[in-house]
């Protein structure tokens, strides 16, 4: 069976500008890759004629099907319908259906009710060579062209707009249309070993790989992914081979192992904490809150978490976390001493079984000889144990503030398994 490749062009001035990252790319290639096309380039161009004409006529020497986005809009700086029409040797007509949905958005959902301005009744002057796909959300539908067995997909812009008609259409159509490959992925999470050791740890594995599987690592913040994808024809089989590798690679990572699912540590947390219907809370200073931010940025945390005190100040450690005045002064705010005292503030102020707490120097100031930027002190406590361990990180402020609320979530983690066994 052939490979079938994809090549994804995205127009916009903004994306050559640097104010937009281009993340419908992204989102576009995992579409395209959990179906089984492989995404060969991405190319980005401004709002030029030449430019996105030039795009066209070289991804076509090579790609099966060419996925566009931007230059939809009603304004004059957005120029691909007009030019795919053209390219594609087609005229605009109105279509009736795409006027309607635009004459209901804009009294439905903009609540803009009254007559549509012709640069809005424009947007369903359609190419008569193309297939629509509807947008449910905004005005410019998506076109479908094909020639010479080539297919062509443009969509809007904005990421919610292209998103859904991306899985509600595109998706669908590639699938029914185009003899694509099984495809598994089977995903885990390790912390605390760097990639380059577990690359070492794992040579023999990987040597042992049948050539539909492949192991990708993928690095995050003191964390790394492994995923194993198996690709091929038949569907038993692939999924056996895949399944059997994977619990091999989970005996081989065993002491770093997060979870053997594509999913966060914060949901990690979480699911220990509902297992336990144990309650959690933060007291954190550099992080600023960071670590309730992961953890609330998931649905029923409030099942677990009951609330951070961001506490910056030795002043607000004080006053809000019980520290004494003395701790502080004595050890200092980056210390073992007050980190103790501001988990164990946290969970008596907010009654839990469980409080979490950091304080460090993320820079780029701030540091002395003693304390260096990138010191960090992280506690966890229950009611009768606290934990500490200190940090020396040397990344820039983000990196340092994310680092350090992962590593407090995973002190966490352990914490709560080394318990259970005691
Ligand atoms: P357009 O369809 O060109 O009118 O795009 C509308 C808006 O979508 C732009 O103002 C951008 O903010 C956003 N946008 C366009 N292209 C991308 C992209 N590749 N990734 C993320 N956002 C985009
Ligand atoms: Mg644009």
């Amino acid at each position: 069976m052939k490979e079938i490749i994809a090549s994804i062009i995205t127009i916009g001035d903004e994306l050559l500008i640097g104010q937009t990252i281009d993340t419908n790319s992204a989102f576009i290639a995992q579409q395209l890759n959990s179906i089984g096309i492989r995404v060969a380039k991405r190319v980005a161009v401004g709002d030029q004629e030449t430019a996105i004409r030039e795009a066209l006529d070289n991804e076509s020497t090579y790609a099966d099907v060419i996925l566009l986005t931007g230059g939809l809009g009603p304004t004059a700086d957005d120029i691909t319908k007009p030019l795919l029409c053209d390219y594609f040797g087609g005229k605009l007509r109105r279509d009736p259906a795409t006027l309607k949905h635009i004459e209901w958005l804009f009294n439905e959902v903009y609540k803009r009710p009254g007559a549509l301005l012709p640069r809005n009744q424009k947007q369903a002057d359609i190419p008569d060579n193309c297939t629509i796909l509807h947008n449910p959300r905004g005005t410019a539908p998506g076109m479908l062209f094909q020639k010479e067995y080539r297919i062509y997909i443009s969509m809007p812009g904005v990421p919610q707009e292209m998103k859904e008609i991306m899985t509600d259409s595109v998706i669908p159509f590639l699938q029914q249309n185009l003899k694509t490959p099984f495809i598994f992925h089977r995903t885990l999470l390790t912390a605390g070993i760097g990639e380059s050791m577990l690359a070492e740890q794992l040579v023999n594995f990987e040597a042992t790989l049948q050539p539909e599987l492949k192991l990708a690592y993928l690095p995050q913040y003191g964390m790394v992914k492994l995923r194993i994808t198996a690709t091929g024809q038949d569907q038993l089989v692939l999924k056996q081979a895949i399944d059997s590798k994977f619990e091999e690679l989970k005996k081989l990572v065993a002491t770093h192992l997060v979870t053997d699912k594509d999913e966060k540590l914060e949901a990690v947390i979480g699911r220990l904490l509902s297992e336990k219907k144990a309650t959690l809370s933060t007291a954190e200073s550099c992080t600023g809150g960071s670590i309730a931010s992961m953890l609330t940025s998931l649905p029923g945390s409030s099942n677990y978490f009951k609330g951070s005190i961001v506490a910056y100040a030795n002043e607000a450690k004080e006053k809000l976390l019980m520290v004494d005045h003395s701790t502080i002064s004595t050890y200092g705010a980056v210390s073992e001493q007050t980190a103790q005292a501001m988990a164990t503030g946290a969970l008596k102020q907010l009654n839990t079984t469980y409080g979490i707490a950091v304080s460090g120097i993320m820079g780029p100031d701030g540091g002395t000889t003693l304390k260096p930027v990138g010191t960090v002190w992280i506690a966890v406590a229950n009611k009768s144990t606290t934990k500490v361990q200190c940090l020396k990180l040397g990344f820039d402020r983000q990196r340092n503030t994310h680092q350090t609320a992962i590593s407090a979530l995973n002190m966490l983690r352990q914490f709560m398994l080394t318990e259970s066994q005691d």
